[in-house]
């Protein structure tokens, strides 16, 4: 009885939630490190698609369930119907576990692109402050703009510094250490600040992204703007 109560709660949600996503399918892999992964995911319904740099896709991990996982596309190839996504696969989430599993063939149940940060016509230097799972955001910023100073927090900062030129992301760019007063990352920020007006991108960790909205109302240059976004927090899941 209770198995074919959640087989039914299952198929419910297959029906539910597959009426409005598209299937694409994942026609590339690449490990770029023990915790980020490239996937690259082709469609038809991508060949329609209006993408924006910095928005957003929401994919299913998992079948027979409705929660669905937030990732920014890399890029967008509307002749092939083509896009990458790059994933850190941090704990065990249901996106985590699929990206760690995932191969080349799998299908992947989505919908978007849906506008989140909108990078277009970012109006002179950028300071870009994230983690491991604002990566894909600056790869979707170097589509826009060189003209940027990244600051990346991160718990295996070697590691990340490593992937980052293989992703085109290199010049100026410190990856430090994550730490719980986030210092380091809050000095770097200021430091590049002092360049100059400049827009600020941050995105990550909730409490990265509150921390340096509220830091840099004191920075001597104020930002032009501000576009901040929390990806993800501690313990809170499938933030969109
Ligand atoms: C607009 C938007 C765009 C995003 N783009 C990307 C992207 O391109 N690449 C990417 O890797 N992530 C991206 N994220 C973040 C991603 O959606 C979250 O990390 C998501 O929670 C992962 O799902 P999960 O099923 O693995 O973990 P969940 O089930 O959501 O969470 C499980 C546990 O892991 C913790 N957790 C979740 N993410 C992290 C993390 N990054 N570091 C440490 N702990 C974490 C949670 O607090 C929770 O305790 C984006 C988020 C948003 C809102």
């Amino acid at each position: 009885m209770g198995t074919s109560v959640t087989a039914l709660t299952e198929r419910l949600a297959d029906l539910a939630t597959g009426a409005w996503l598209d299937t694409a399918r994942v026609t590339g892999v690449s490990r770029l490190s023990p915790e980020l992964v490239r996937v690259e995911l082709t469609a038809d319904a991508f060949r329609k698609a209006t993408w924006v740099p910095g928005s957003k896709i929401q994919f299913r991990p998992r079948r027979g369930t409705m929660a669905l996982r937030t990732y920014t596309p890399v890029a967008w190839d509307t002749e092939r119907g083509v896009t990458e996504l790059v994933a850190f696969t941090h704990g065990d989430g249901p996106a985590a576990e699929w990206f760690r599993q995932v191969s080349v063939g799998d299908p992947c149940e989505l919908f978007g692109p849906r506008r989140s940060i909108d990078l277009r016509e970012p109006g002179g230097p950028v300071i870009f402050v994230g983690d491991e799972s604002s990566v894909a955001l600056a790869c979707a910023l170097h589509t826009v703009t060189d003209d940027v100073t990244h600051v990346f927090e991160a718990g295996d900062p070697a590691g990340l510094a490593d992937v980052l030129p293989v992703l085109g992301i290199a010049g100026r760019v410190a990856v430090v250490p994550k730490t719980a007063d986030r210092a380091d990352l809050l000095r770097r920020a200021r430091e590049a600040a002092a360049a100059g007006p400049a827009t600020l991108v941050v995105t990550g960790d909730a409490a990265t992204v509150h921390a340096v909205r509220r830091d840099s109302r004191g920075w001597p240059r104020a930002p032009r703007q501000v576009k901040g976004k929390a990806y993800w927090a501690a313990g809170r899941t499938g933030l969109d």
